[in-house]
């Protein structure tokens, strides 16, 4: 079933009254997709909800939650390491249906997005049903609510570098590592996300072999990474 609710609150609504049964439709690049997490679930239609536009407000940049991987990319007002994390989504046509919103909601080990906005400090603009929040993008990756994800809002002067390992451009990333400052976030395929003010983040992850790559080898990039600067 899909449900198309006409308000931001209503939505969350649903999504509450259905916890189990349900997940936020955006731009279906992975809930319409065979074996994805969504299969046999209802989906609660976000698009026409939140805004897909990124605009400038008191000195920050608000990425609606509906702005696609490619117009994230494509704009000259996003700091360059944020663009260069979303062309990590190396597919053309799933960059210009993939939304920011729903890149940082999946919460994946290998997600284009997470590293490089957690290094840039942004924040998440959500809403539950209790009311509207803003969160580091940091705690919302580590915790598990099913909010509803607004905007993601960052510094627009923010500068910093990103850098992606994996087999190829569209497999799945081995590892991506990003900095900003003194704020230093690491994907690695298998152990999960970290993000700190020390390079040192490899000490408190466990390296598992996968598709990704041998333990030893994201062990070696991961205490290795942050020395390579660009
Ligand atoms: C072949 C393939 C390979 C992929 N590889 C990668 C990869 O390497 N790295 C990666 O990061 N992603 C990957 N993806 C996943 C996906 O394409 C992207 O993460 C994309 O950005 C998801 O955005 P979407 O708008 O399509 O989300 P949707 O498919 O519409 O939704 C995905 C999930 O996000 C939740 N959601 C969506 N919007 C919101 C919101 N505003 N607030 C709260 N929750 C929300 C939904 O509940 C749903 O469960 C891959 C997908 C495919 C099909």
């Amino acid at each position: 079933m899909i449900y198309k609710p006409t308000t931001i609150r209503e939505a969350v609504a649903l999504r509450a009254e259905h916890p189990d049964t349900s997940v936020y439709l955006a731009g279906g690049t992975d809930d319409l997709r065979l074996g994805s997490c969504a299969e046999g679930k209802d989906l609660i239609d976000i698009n026409g909800l939140c805004s897909d536009a990124i605009e400038e407000k008191d000195g920050k940049l608000v990425i609606g939650a509906l702005c696609t991987l490619q117009t994230l990319k494509e704009c000259e007002k996003v700091p360059a390491f944020l663009r260069e994390a979303a062309g990590f989504c190396s597919s053309f046509i799933k960059r210009n249906s993939a939304t920011v919103g729903g890149n940082v909601a999946l919460r994946r080990q290998d997600s284009y997005l997470a590293a490089a906005l957690a290094a840039a400090n942004a924040t998440v603009l959500a809403t539950t049903p209790e009311g509207d929040k803003e969160v580091p993008i940091c705690k919302y990756l580590h915790c598990t609510c099913t909010c509803l994800i607004r905007a993601i809002v960052i510094d627009p002067s923010v500068t910093g570098w990103v850098k992606r390992f994996g087999r190829t451009s569209a497999s799945h990333a081995t590892l991506i590592a990003a900095v900003s400052g003194d704020t230093y976030a690491l994907s690695v395929s298998g152990s999960g996300f970290a993000c700190g003010n020390s390079p040192d983040l490899a000490s408190g992850m466990t390296f598992v072999d996968d598709i990704a790559g041998s333990a030893e080898y994201k062990k070696y990039l991961a205490e290795t990474v942050f020395t390579l600067r660009r």
